[in-house]
């Protein structure tokens, strides 16, 4: 049984996404693949993928991203911020499709880990168990990107 909340989310993503080719993917299929995973986090991801990508998720693009906004929203929060919500990084999406990056805010949560200077970047790329294809860098190493 696939829960509401899944299907609900499913539902949106696939009417903000054009279906991949002719096959319209199954709800069912996704869940059995994605279940592990809370939720909100699905939902958020769901809604971030949609702003970023033309066509449907993979399985894996959904739970990568999935996971890595879980594990952002883990990290302990400092002070409010609109970039980050205090918790020092945040994600960075692109409308190419290209795989998210992460970015360390400018505001006092990101400069904790500033502080630590580029050594914490992959330790961070780590805690956050991203894999290779998503790069993590100071919010500014993004500007001027398509994000
Ligand atoms: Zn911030």
């Amino acid at each position: 049984m696939v829960p509401q909340p899944f299907v609900n989310a499913f539902d949106r993503l696939r009417r903000r996404c054009q279906p991949q080719r002719d096959n319209a993917p199954d709800a069912a299929l996704y869940w059995e693949a994605l279940s592990d995973l809370p939720i909100d986090a699905l939902d958020e991801a769901a809604l971030q993928l949609a702003r970023a990508q033309k066509y449907f998720p993979t399985v894996s693009e959904w739970a990568t991203t999935a996971r890595a906004l879980d594990n952002i929203r883990n990290l302990p929060t400092q002070q409010r911020c609109k970039e980050c919500a205090g918790r020092g990084v945040f994600m960075v999406q692109y409308r190419s499709g290209e795989p998210f990056d992460i970015a360390v805010c400018a505001c006092k949560a990101g400069r904790l880990y500033r502080a630590l200077g580029n050594g914490v970047l992959p330790l961070l790329k780590q805690q956050l168990k991203l894999s290779d294809e998503h790069r993590i860098h100071w919010s500014e190493w993004f500007d001027g990107d398509d994000a």
